[in-house]
C-alpha cells in the first residue's frame, strides 16, 4: 500500500460505483463518513453526472446518513458554470443541450438559454435528445458559438449494459461541425479545483477515492492528488493490475479502505 493515511486531511469521493451501485447502497458508508468528520478530514463529493441537480445529491447523501451540504457536491454541471462564469460574462446567451442539472447551474450565473443567439454551446447528458436538439446546437456551433461538454464519458453502465452518455452526443456533434468541443468532467482538472478550493485543501494531503481509471484516478492524478481505486464499480481487479493508469492503491471497497486507513492511524 502506497497510500500514508496519515498525511491526508482532505477526501474527494466520485459517488456511482464508490458509495452506491445503482439502487443499493454499499456497505459501511455512514460509518466511514463518521470516521472522516471525527478524524477532522474535510470531504466532497465528485461526479460527471450533469443530470440531477445538487439538491438531489444531498437529499439522496443525507437519507443514507452521509451529512454533505451543497457546497460538498461538485458535479460537472457546477464546474461547467464555474468555467463558463470566468470566462463570459453573466447575461450571455447559450445553447443548452442537457437536463436539470447544468440548466440550474448556468441559471444560477446568469446565462439565458438562447438558441438565436447563443454566444456558447453547452453539451450534457440529455436524455431527451432529439434530431431537432443536435440540428440546432450544429447551426450554432457553424455559426461561431465556442462548443463545450459537460463530460466526455461515452457510455455509462445500467442493469441491461452499457448506454450512450454525454460523450456520445458531444461525438455526434463533433462529427457534424469538424470542432472539438472543450471538456470539463473529470478526467479534466476543473471539478478536482472546484473541490480543492471549497475544501481549503492542498493537493498532496488530498485523496481521490473512484472507480474509474480514465476518469477518476486519471484526473486525481493530474490535479496532484493521491488516488484511490475501488473494485465495486466498473473497474474490475484484472483491468485494475495490467490497466496503464495505475492508482496509488486498490482496494475491494470503501469499506476496505476504511479498514486499512482505521488501522493506518
Ligand atoms: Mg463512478
Amino acid at each position: 500500500m502506497s497510500i500514508d493515511f496519515k498525511t491526508i486531511r482532505a477526501v474527494i469521493l466520485d459517488m456511482d460505483g464508490v458509495l452506491w451501485r445503482g439502487g443499493e447502497v454499499l456497505p459501511r458508508v455512514a460509518e466511514f463518513f463518521a470516521f472522516v468528520q471525527q478524524q477532522g478530514i474535510a470531504f466532497a463529493l465528485a461526479t460527471n453526472n450533469s443530470t440531477k441537480t445538487i439538491d438531489t445529491y444531498v437529499e439522496r447523501l443525507n437519507h443514507i446518513g452521509i451529512p454533505a451540504g451543497p457546497d460538498q457536491v461538485v458535479t460537472s454541471s457546477v464546474a461547467t458554470a464555474a468555467y463558463l462564469g470566468q470566462r463570459y460574462p453573466a447575461g450571455t446567451p447559450v445553447y443548452i443541450v442537457g437536463q436539470d442539472g447544468i440548466r440550474e447551474e448556468l441559471a444560477q450565473r446568469g446565462f439565458v438559454d438562447d438558441a438565436e443567439r447563443a454566444d456558447v454551446v453547452v453539451v450534457g447528458l440529455d436524455f431527451h435528445i432529439t434530431y431537432e436538439k443536435l440540428r440546432t446546437a450544429t447551426l450554432c456551433i457553424r455559426r461561431g458559438a465556442d462548443f463545450i461538454g459537460t463530460n466526455g464519458d461515452r457510455t455509462f453502465p445500467v442493469p441491461e449494459g452499457l448506454v450512450p452518455g454525454a460523450g456520445s452526443l458531444l461525438a455526434a456533434l463533433e462529427a457534424a461541425t469538424d470542432i472539438t468541443p472543450k471538456v470539463i468532467g473529470k478526467p479534466e482538472t476543473a471539478m478536482f479545483d472546484v473541490a480543492l478550493e471549497r475544501m481549503g485543501a492542498a493537493r498532496e494531503f488530498t485523496l481521490m477515492i473512484g472507480d474509474r481509471l480514465e476518469t477518476d484516478i486519471l484526473g486525481g492524478q493530474r490535479a496532484g492528488l493521491r488516488t484511490a481505486l475501488v473494485l465495486t464499480g466498473i473497474t474490475t481487479a484484472d483491468q485494475a493490475r495490467t490497466h496503464d493508469i495505475q492508482a496509488d492503491a486498490v482496494f475491494e471497497s470503501l469499506a476496505d479502505l476504511y479498514a486499512q486507513w482505521e488501522a493506518n492511524l
